[in-house]
């Protein structure tokens, strides 16, 4: 594992990397690394010469304060980790000052719709940050394949918007979510969870799955009344959105359309903590 501070040094290597024509994969992160970024950088490694992870936790992504300086960090850790999986992985983690001015300018994005709904809706300005710094790395990298992870369904798709909008050359690939044996799926952000909740966190999965396997057997509207109902007696538990969408443009629906693909997405608080997690329907 080589660790990278300045964009300037990664852009040297890069361009070493480049000219021998090697296969580039970026992974971008925020840290706190788990099994799940390990899944894409595993993939990442596979598929790629070499494979460079980002480590930067992008301040214009939180649209709350108190989540952006709770969130977990520790790089020296993080290293670690990754160069127990491969020495050959890069990590690019640079301070703020070198992704952004001193106003944390970000670009204003048009993601053709995909950004009106579930994260887009509830974190005003979210996707505009998570855009800016993508936008960012793939100009810095220009990896041949880039990849991102459906725990994020949402941003996933943003970004593969993005590429096409703006003409950038990576593959974006989609990667599984990995989940803990009773479905919770595994996010930095589970770490802030204490003991006496964790048992209800696997509640986030049981209501989606719930969705999942009834997709053919009940209509939209009482799946929706049966997932409103199940966190309405979880008193430990404040569900924030429960939403179906079809799985392209992520518009919410209310019945099926025969030959679409649905997807359904939630957001909770548990202990004060905001979790996501989707899962594809049919
Ligand atoms: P984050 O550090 O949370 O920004 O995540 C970095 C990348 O890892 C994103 O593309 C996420 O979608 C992906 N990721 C996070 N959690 C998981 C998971 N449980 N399974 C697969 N990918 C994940």
């Amino acid at each position: 594992m080589i660790l990278f501070r300045k964009k300037s040094d990664l852009a040297i290597r890069r361009g070493d990397l480049k000219k021998n024509n090697f296969k580039i994969g970026l992974v971008p992160t925020m840290g706190a690394l788990h099994a799940g970024h390990l899944s894409l950088v595993k993939r990442s490694i596979k598929e790629n010469d070499y494979t460079i992870v980002s480590i930067f936790i992008n301040p214009t992504q939180f649209n709350d304060k108190k989540d952006l300086i709770s969130y977990p960090k520790n790089l020296t850790k993080d290293c670690q980790y990754l160069d127990s999986v491969s020495r050959d992985i890069i990590v690019f983690a640079p301070e703020i000052s070198e992704i952004y001015d001193k106003n944390l300018s970000v670009k204003k994005f048009n993601f053709q719709g995909l950004d009106k709904f579930m994260e887009g809706k509830y974190r005003r300005g979210h996707f505009n940050g998570v855009a800016t710094v993508v936008s960012h790395l793939l100009d810095i990298i220009k990896p041949n394949n880039a990849y991102f992870g459906e725990k994020d369904y949402q941003q996933l798709r943003i970004i593969q918007q993005l590429v096409i909008d703006n003409n950038i050359s990576a593959n974006i690939i989609g990667c599984d979510t990995i989940r803990e044996e009773d479905g919770l799926a595994l996010s930095s952000r589970n770490s802030k969870i204490t003991e006496p909740y964790r048992k209800f966190a696997c509640k986030i999965f049981e209501a989606i799955n719930y969705a999942r396997i009834n997709f053919n057997s009940m209509n939209f509207d009482d799946i929706y009344n049966y997932v409103n109902n199940f966190f309405d007696n979880i008193d430990d538990i404040e569900l924030e959105y429960f939403t179906i969408a079809e799985s392209e443009f992520l518009i919410p629906v209310n019945k099926k359309t025969i030959d679409k693909k649905y997807r359904a997405f939630i957001a909770v608080k548990l202990q004060g903590v905001r979790l996501i997690d989707n899962i594809a329907l049919n």
